[in-house]
């Protein structure tokens, strides 16, 4: 068995943009803030993603 060290030093794909990861609070998961939106028929705000804003809300 193998252990690897974990990159964390070396990344190939190194990320453009820092993207924000919000989680969704209605199906859990995790998107990035262009995935997001928030809900303001709520009380308060609700950020949910756009696929349950469209068949939740
Ligand atoms: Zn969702």
């Amino acid at each position: 068995m193998t252990k690897r060290k974990e990159e964390t030093k070396s990344k190939p794909s190194a990320v453009k943009v820092k993207e924000i990861i919000f989680t969704c609070k209605y199906c859990g998961k995790n998107k990035p803030l262009s995935e997001m939106v928030v809900v303001t028929r709520f009380s308060p705000p609700l950020v949910a993603c756009k696929a349950c804003d469209k068949t939740a809300f």
